[in-house]
């Protein structure tokens, strides 16, 4: 058995041991799907609302930040954001205003940083989540270089931060980019930008199963007029927006 069988068979176990103990959870689908043998069902999406999204709020980046355990140092050009703000200004029709929009990795489903990795410490899981194997990562960077929609920080410095000791500290030396909280998300808890939105009554963020067509992620999507950033690449991103 080579190394990525073994972390297959142990996520099937986990997913097992946390179906017997959490199922009314935001894994419940996961755990159903499991359970009857059809994990590969699982694709893993999210949809942002930025009608409902306010402008100047930022509860899931700090939420995201003491979550993963992410210190900011001060340097902008070296600082690690797993998510983020900007504001796109749109161009056509000339001033037709500007947008603060959320962004992240969009877990491609033909993600360009995991072709580009040499030694396949990116990859991209059955259930959707583009991940990157810290121990196997050898910190070259390809993958941030193939990445075009610049969704991943190198981590240069150790964080000095330990907020979340449920969580490890992230080596430094290798890249970080949002992982869907996947620590999170084994538990069958929210993620952590998802909870805190929900937390200030917003609910901008919405994050389920695209391949289930009940889950309300999907229904989302099949009734509001949804953009992907850069959906002329070809990537495939799993990260939608509604209001873009
Ligand atoms: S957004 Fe970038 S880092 Fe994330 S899966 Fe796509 S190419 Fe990879
Ligand atoms: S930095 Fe790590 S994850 Fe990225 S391409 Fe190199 S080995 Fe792969």
């Amino acid at each position: 058995m080579n190394r990525r069988e073994f972390l297959k068979k142990g996520g099937a176990l986990l997913v097992g041991s946390v179906c017997a103990y959490n199922s009314p959870s935001l894994l419940a689908t996961a755990c159903e799907l499991s359970k009857k043998g059809k994990k590969s069902n699982l694709k893993w999406g999210m949809v942002i609302d930025l009608n409902r999204c306010l402008q100047d709020c930022d509860e899931c980046i700090k939420a995201c930040r003491k979550e993963n355990n992410i210190t900011l140092h001060g340097d902008k050009k070296r600082d690690v954001h797993l998510i983020r703000k900007v504001r796109l200004k749109r161009e056509y029709p000339v001033n037709s205003g500007e947008k603060s929009v959320l962004l992240l990795c969009n877990h491609c489903d033909n993600p360009p940083c995991a072709q580009a990795c040499p030694v396949q410490a990116t990859y991209k899981r059955d259930d959707g989540i583009v991940i990157v194997d810290h121990h196997r990562c050898i910190g070259c960077r390809y993958c941030m270089i193939s990445c075009p929609y610049n969704a991943r920080y190198f981590n240069y410095r150790e964080n000095s931060k330990w907020s979340n000791k449920n969580h490890p500290k992230s080596a430094h030396g290798v890249p970080e980019s949002c992982d869907f909280c996947n620590h999170l998300l084994r538990q069958g808890k929210k993620l952590a930008c998802v909870a805190s939105c929900e937390r200030i009554g917003i609910k901008a963020i919405t994050f389920g199963n695209l391949n289930d067509p009940d889950s309300e992620i999907s229904r989302l999507i099949a009734n509001n007029t949804v953009k992907a950033i850069r959906e002329d690449l070809g990537t495939k991103p799993k990260v939608y927006y509604i209001g873009l």
